[in-house]
């Protein structure tokens, strides 16, 4: 998104940027680039004799790669920006130059180090020569250097690379991108907030913010370019602001704002532990959804009644091997026993999609959305799927365990997975080792042909549970994590809400559950909607329950009903939404 420069003051003293609202709240602090100089820190480690030439050609690739992209830059420049054509010239001809990629090669198959290594050490020592040049344009050719090696540097490392553990300070992120597997290293006492290029509000980039009650802003588009490093910033995720070096007055001004915000958020959590019952008395049960098992106590904390969703992947991110099932069921284990009697929601791997395993090569697709995702991975690799599974129905003795599975497309998939349900069950039987087989099982309703499907799925399944942040992005084929559209992601668009309202209809019908656990049910603004269609248990990102309640004890049944009727009606988001904020209006008078 655009930047726009404010205030009475020069333009470069404070700027606003405007993104997509990623998570609720607001911090102010020092920003940290996650992906510029300094930040990542090169480790060094040896590379065995046998392995050096495939570390060489590491290297050449991470080279060969820097100089297409000059070559791209170079290509879409008008011809008038002769001078930074003939700089980016400069940086392709360096980056083959003797000096640098000479001696990086060199310094790899002399000392049998990794190349990232070989190549800051070397940079290192042009750099000191550099220092020692009289000549003050010769010196200033040390940024060239500079520059050229970064884009090497960066070439090599790949996003995985970024080492979030490590930061050392009190700080907000800030980032191109953050994958789940970067943001699953998020220290709490150090990481204020974070705010990305890009990605939206349903990316998992925004999910686990919201999770870990950290303000975030998405789909900047540009803040990696306008922010420097300890520049001081305010993120106010709750508007989608950031403010780049803020004058006196707007830190004032926010800071109180960052007050009146915890007042309020105190007020609402005070509350969160008593029930979520309307004004007529229908009682809904809320749930929280989790990515790790340290967010249980944040679930405990906001009042949830159960996990309506586990997010499994995360245990098998950031490793570089499958978890044994022992390791997997010490985890759920110690998730039932923890929430026991209430009920916990495991949902099966839903890895590769915007998730993906780096050490499985298999995970390379063009379109991982559209691709070899979660329950159909869980299919080709059986032996990944029935770990996971014994894994969880050993669990089960401990506690109320359900299990769930993602992306279920076809009645094929709902029979494939159970029979390994079973198939695990009878393993474990064989080896005497204690577990129930009688556990809930439902499956997740995100793609459109399970929800057309629901009549017949019904039959084989305890539960539906409506994942709305996929099923928005397959119904209207919008990438969530694309910028780009994130203007057309619509939960509210009218076929998304007449497709929910049909398998609500078909859960009723048929006797089954049907829950919610996508973003949509986290907006209390929604909830004369939920509550009106007649969903039986809603969950979302823990911080998000105390408000949900506080809404749900506004309504009363009787008028959600008639309102989800009206809402049904609509044939365009515009109207749907003038009217959820006349009866947001109404809720708060
Ligand atoms: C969903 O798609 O709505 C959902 C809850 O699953 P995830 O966000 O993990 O894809
Ligand atoms: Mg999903």
């Amino acid at each position: 998104m655009n930047s726009i420069h404010v205030g009475e003051t020069p333009c470069s003293e404070e700027i606003i940027l405007q993104g997509i609202k990623g998570s609720p709240g607001i911090c102010i602090g020092q920003a940290y680039l996650v992906d510029k100089e300094g930040v990542d820190v090169v480790h060094k480690y040896p590379i065995e004799a046998a392995h050096v030439r495939k570390e060489v050609l590491r290297f050449k690739t991470a080279v060969k790669k820097a100089k297409e992209e000059l070559s791209t830059i170079i290509s879409e420049l008008p011809e008038d920006f002769s001078e930074h054509i003939s700089i980016l010239e400069s940086h392709m001809i360096l980056s083959g130059d003797k000096m640098l990629y000479g001696k990086t090669i060199e310094t790899i198959e002399e000392e049998k180090i990794n190349a990232e290594w070989a190549l800051k050490v070397v940079v290192a020592r042009i750099m000191a020569m550099f220092q020692d040049i009289p000549d003050p344009y010769l010196r200033s050719r040390a940024a060239d250097i500079s520059q050229v090696s970064d884009r090497i540097m960066r070439n090599l490392m790949g996003a995985e690379k970024i080492n979030i553990s490590n930061i050392n300070k009190r700080v907000i992120l800030v980032a191109k991108d953050l994958s789940p597997a970067d943001t699953s290293q998020i220290q709490l006492e150090k990481i204020m907030g974070f705010v990305t290029d890009k990605g939206g509000q349903a990316s998992h980039t925004s999910i686990i913010a919201r999770t870990l009650e950290i303000p975030s802003i998405q789909g900047l588009g540009n803040a990696t370019k306008i922010i420097k490093n300890e520049d001081i910033i305010i993120v106010d995720g709750s508007e989608g602001i950031v403010i780049v070096h803020p004058n006196d007055a707007t830190l004032i001004r926010y800071r109180a704002k960052r007050r009146d915000y915890e007042i309020r958020k105190a007020n609402v959590t005070r509350e969160c532990k008593n029930p979520a019952v309307t004004t007529d008395g229908f009682s809904m049960k809320l749930m929280g959804n989790i990515e790790l098992v340290e967010e249980l106590v944040s679930v405990i904390d906001n009042g949830g009644e159960g996990i309506g969703l586990y997010r499994t992947e995360f245990q098998y991110l950031s490793r570089t091997s499958y978890p044994s099932e022992d390791e997997l069921f010490e985890r759920y284990k110690e998730v039932a026993e923890l929430l026991a009697p209430d009920p916990v929601t495991i949902r099966t791997l839903d890895i590769n999609g915007d998730k993906a395993l780096s050490y499985d090569a298999s995970n390379e697709e063009s379109n991982p959305a559209l691709g070899l995702r979660a329950i159909r991975f869980c299919l080709m690799r059986p032996d990944v799927f029935i770990t996971q599974l014994k894994a969880i129905l050993r669990a089960s003795a401990y506690g109320n365990i359900r299990v769930m599975f993602p992306m279920i497309s076809s009645l094929e998939e709902v029979l494939a997975a159970r029979k390994h349900l079973q198939d695990a069950a009878m393993a474990l039987k064989k080896a005497n080792i204690p577990h129930r087989s009688d556990i809930e099982m439902g499956i997740m309703i995100e793609i459109p042909s399970a929800a057309f499907m629901a009549e017949t799925l019904a039959d084989e399944v305890d539960f539906f549970s409506i994942g709305t942040n996929d099923l928005t992005q397959y119904m209207l084929a919008i990438d969530r994590s694309n910028r780009k559209v994130a203007h057309l992601y619509q939960p509210l668009h009218p076929a998304v809400l007449k497709i929910i309202k049909y398998v609500v209809d078909i859960g009723k019908k048929k006797g089954i559950k049907v829950f919610m656990c996508g973003e949509m049910a986290s907006d209390p603004s929604v909830l004369p909607i939920l509550i009106g269609m007649g969903l039986d248990e809603i969950s979302m990102a823990p911080q998000s329950i105390p408000a949900v309640k506080d809404r749900i004890r506004k309504l009363s049944r009787k008028k959600s009903v008639a309102f989800a009727e009206k809402i049904l009606k609509q044939t365009n988001i515009t109207d749907i939404n003038r009217l959820l904020a006349q009866e947001d209006v109404k809720a708060v008078d």
